[in-house]
């Protein structure tokens, strides 16, 4: 399970996506996310159940 330092400062309907390859953080609701670096973005949020 993925761990990070901040609990993801995301609205409940948004997902927390990092870019692997410069570091930079989005709460998006769109996936999957492509990075201004051209990067394709990780979701770090974990699926919440209903
Ligand atoms: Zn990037």
């Amino acid at each position: 399970m993925p761990r990070w330092t901040d609990p993801a400062p995301c609205e409940d309907d948004e997902q927390l996506f990092e870019c692997p390859e410069c570091g930079t953080r989005v709460c998006t609701t769109e996936s999957p996310v492509e990075c201004d670096c051209g990067a394709q973005m990780r979701n770090l949020s974990v699926p919440r159940p209903e």
